[in-house]
């Protein structure tokens, strides 16, 4: 089998973890396997070298800041080479531009276009190990690029699925997907399978376990993907198309992401086009905005109220206020003390019920929700910030004891 196996910046953040991924590499290889390895940097690394781009620039280009981000990774893959020639075995290492994983010009968040296979199969061929640095990759014009934070897991999943891989397994410090953060809710149940519609809802509304590009990739190609743990050696979470047990396991995860804020535009006019002026500027600076919520007509005026990224407020506020006349509303208000805590499972499709059982827990526990919004198989609320931790537990009570 051709196996492509992903080791995460805590499974390599020392030498004896170095050590003991040697060894699961190791066995994979000796019964019989060819084996691709994808790396990312040691532990922290990644946010130590953008402290270290900040104290010389507080504002240096993307360009230069993906030429030394990629170190990090560069690191990896010759000390895990090394740990694995001290065992005696066949293994090169090689950096995203010697296997031309190519990709747009966008530094910093770049976007795969393709993956050239012919290097590492000329390696396969000579039965070496394949230790590749993950979350980087090459432009139109030869220039580093990184994929975005926590790339990796893409750039494994691309090259398994330009490899045509048997099995692409990503290794990390949990033992698979769980129904919640295991290190913070009570109770939270590892997953034996989950389609990848779900992986992907769960990744993008801030579950950690993936990179979403990773699972959009892994859909669009099928390839055979698994989260394991490198600690304990046990089977972990398959992600695949369909699963098993759908209808009995109404909800799959609970997921929560406090990198929100929300805007409130009042008194705009009610009329055909003020939110269409409204989100074009905001698109027009690249911000996305995730649940919008309009109130009903009151005396020819309402009000719009959405979520961005905490990261994108300021731009987003400013935004709006700039534009006052343009848009025509009374005040604009702004608020970061807000988390979306959201519900993820392919159940909903067929049963219902689902989203007043997730209220009902939030109900009890006195927890008010400001927005709702929904999708065929999630559903988020917009809560509090203060209440968030605590509403991941209860709801994970209603519905998993
Ligand atoms: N080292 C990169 C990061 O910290 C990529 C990764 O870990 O996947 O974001
Ligand atoms: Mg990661």
């Amino acid at each position: 089998m051709l196996i492509v196996q992903k080791f995460g910046g805590s499974s390599v953040a020392d030498a004896e973890k170095i050590n003991r991924v040697a060894g699961i590499i190791a066995d994979t290889y000796c019964d019989n396997n060819d084996v691709v390895v994808i790396l990312s940097a040691q532990g922290d690394t990644t946010d130590d070298l953008l402290e270290k781009a900040a104290e010389i620039n507080p504002n240096p280009s993307k360009r230069e800041l993906d030429v030394l981000l990629s170190t990090g990774e560069q690191i990896s893959v010759a000390l895990m080479s090394m740990a694995l020639e001290r065992m005696g075995l066949p293994v090169v290492s090689l950096t995203g531009w010697q296997i031309q994983m190519s990709t747009n010009f966008e530094y910093g968040n770049a976007r795969i276009h393709k993956v050239s296979t012919e290097r590492i199969q000329q390696e396969l061929d000579k039965r070496r190990i394949v230790i590749i640095c993950g979350f980087q990759g090459v432009n139109g014009i030869g220039d580093i690029t990184t994929l975005g934070r926590g790339g990796s897991d893409t750039s494994a999943v691309a090259i398994a699925a330009a490899l045509h891989a048997d099995k692409c397994q990503i290794y990390t410090d949990v033992e698979g997907v769980f129904t919640a953060d295991p290190r913070k809710v009570e109770g939270a149940k590892k997953l034996d399978e989950i389609t990848y519609d779900e992986m992907m809802e769960l990744a993008s509304l801030g579950a950690q376990v993936l990179h979403n590009r990773s699972v959009e990739m892994a859909k669009r190609y099928s390839v055979d993907l698994e989260v394991l743990s490198s600690y304990v050696r046990k089977p972990g979470t398959k992600v695949k198309e369909v699963v098993k047990n759908v209808e009995q396991m109404k909800i799959s995860g609970i997921a929560k992401e406090t990198n929100v804020a929300r805007i409130a535009v009042c008194g705009v006019k009610d009329k055909p086009g003020i939110a269409f002026k409204l989100f074009r500027i905001l698109a027009k600076a690249k911000i996305n905005v995730d649940i919008i919520l309009q109130s009903i007509d009151r005396n020819g005026a309402n009000d719009i109220s959405f979520t961005v990224a905490e990261s994108d407020f300021k731009k987003a506020l400013e935004l709006v206020r700039e534009n006052k006349d343009v848009i025509g509303y009374d005040e604009v208000m702004g608020e970061t003390n807000v988390a979306k805590v959201s519900i993820v499972g392919a159940g909903m499709l067929s049963s219902s019920g689902i989203a007043s059982t997730m209220f009902e827990a939030l109900s009890d526990a006195g927890i008010n929700i400001q927005m709702i919004s929904t999708s065929e198989i999630k559903v988020s609320v917009l809560i509090d910030e203060y209440n968030a931790d605590q509403a991941v537990q209860v709801i994970h009570n209603k519905f998993f004891n």
